[in-house]
């Protein structure tokens, strides 16, 4: 057992490299079963060897080097070296067996047989070393970004300042910030398996501002430890530099339709933030980062179409091109009083804090992945009520999204709604209505 575990690597190698050449072998000859026409026999072994490569890169990424990310910029980086490292390889053999074989003349079968086995026995090395050097290295994560990976942080990425549109610059150097700097943009996932009934997801966790408050702690200390001199701060939502812009320069999910920034993994549902510092990528264990142009908004117009306010416009390009009335997620946010289609707007969409309209339909929302960020999978809120607004403490408020519009907004949507919505008695167990991250199932779906 000890053999099979500190070998597995090299026995799940051959093991793949056995499947791969049984796929070529049984491809091949079920194929040239049909015909036994010369040319329909190059093409069949075209077939079989193209079958058994893909077979090969699928055994090897997933059992062999265990190369986790399916992201398609990583499968096609991957997908392409494998088949060049394969070609070259297989030169290599051709090569080999000229050399050693055919322009000398050998004719003594058994020398002939020695060389090819010989070439295949390094041909089985040298892709064992390509792959596990080149084709499936694992990236080397950087303390700084250890720290981002322990929060659940999986999505960041570094680029420089010059690249991102600053909109207050004052900011920058309040804060001692050049234009030389180096910006870390970071996507927080906040939507939980527990949805709320009477919120947006946003509103449901608690204040994000609070948990980049904690974070940028974590990472000041581990930056002013390694370089004391060095500028740095974390921004998120009051920044110097343009959010959605950068993040989709840094690759980390591109605009849809709905103005929103959408991440491949978690749809819209993200909060942005960035560290700026002075440190380059290399201080930091980085590196720059270049835009994944693989994936765009599907122009599908279902957000549009769903928008309660109609305040989705596009053009023929499928740009945003004017705001044509108010979001509903501002209506919930005025002050004072709401007119009545206001209210049977708020009412009619079920929120009194935000509205998730919008993403929810968005296809990309289909298989979003939940947030493994333990700070938003605790003390989710299931429903707000009255009873728990009052009953709320001054702190446990302002560590809520909606604390900094006051109670009197959120307490006249919450007596708006209970109206309309007059309370069923739960059974007991179920009468708290705040969620604890360790009572949820497992996330993602
Ligand atoms: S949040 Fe709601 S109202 Fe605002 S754009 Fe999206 S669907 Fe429309
Ligand atoms: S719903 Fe369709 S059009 Fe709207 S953001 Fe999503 S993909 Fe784009």
């Amino acid at each position: 057992m000890g053999f099979l575990k500190k070998h597995r690597k090299i026995i799940a190698y051959f093991f793949a490299g056995g499947i791969s050449t049984l796929v070529n072998i049984v491809t091949f000859t079920l194929l040239t079963f049909i015909s036994k026409n010369p040319v329909y026999e190059v093409f069949a072994n075209v077939i079989a060897v193209s079958l058994s490569i893909i077979v090969a890169f699928i055994l090897n990424k997933i059992f062999v080097f265990k190369s986790k990310s399916f992201r398609p910029i990583v499968l096609l980086s991957e997908a392409s070296s494998f088949i060049i490292a394969r070609a070259g390889t297989g030169l290599f053999d051709i090569a080999f067996i000229y050399f050693t074989v055919t322009l000398p003349s050998v004719e003594d079968p058994w020398l002939i047989m020695s060389m090819k086995l010989l070439s295949n026995v390094i041909v089985t090395i040298l892709n064992y070393f390509l792959s596990e050097f080149i084709v499936f290295r694992k990236k080397r994560v950087s303390h700084f970004g250890k720290i981002l990976f322990a929060e659940g942080i999986e999505y960041y990425a570094c680029i420089p300042l010059s690249s991102c549109k600053v909109t207050k610059k004052y900011l920058l150097d309040k804060n001692g910030l050049e234009s030389d700097s180096t910006v870390i943009m970071m996507l927080f996932p906040y939507r939980t398996k527990q949805r709320a009934e009477n919120l947006s997801a946003y509103a449901s966790v608690k204040d994000y501002h609070l948990y980049v408050d904690e974070l940028s702690q974590k990472l000041e200390k581990f930056i002013k430890k390694k370089h004391p001199s060095a500028k740095f701060k974390v921004f998120a939502d009051h920044s110097p530099i343009d959010e959605v812009h950068a993040a989709c320069v840094s690759g980390l999910g591109f605009i849809g339709d709905n103005g929103l920034l959408i991440n491949e993994r978690y749809s819209s549902f993200v909060f942005l933030g960035e560290c700026i510092t002075s440190l380059t990528p290399k201080e930091l264990g980085l590196t720059f980062t270049k835009e994944d142009e693989f994936r765009t908004c599907l122009h599908c117009g279902k957000c549009k179409e769903a928008c309660p306010t109609g305040c989705i416009a596009t053009d023929e390009n499928g740009a945003d091109k004017s705001i044509k009335s108010e979001c509903l997620s501002a209506i919930t946010q005025k002050k004072g009083a709401l007119t009545d289609e206001e209210k049977s707007l708020i009412l009619e969409n079920g929120s009194i804090w935000g509205c998730d309209v919008c993403q929810n339909v968005c296809p990309y929302t289909k298989n979003a992945k939940y947030t493994p960020i333990k700070f938003f999978n605790d003390g989710v809120i299931a429903r707000l009520d009255a009873e728990m607004l009052e009953n709320m403490s001054d702190e446990e408020f302002k560590a809520r999204p909606f604390a900094w519009r006051g109670r009197e907004v959120i307490k006249r949507n919450v007596s708006m709604w209970e109206e309309a919505n007059p309370k069923v008695d739960k059974p007991k167990d179920t009468e708290d209505a705040t969620t604890n991250g360790a009572e949820l199932d497992e996330q993602g779906k």
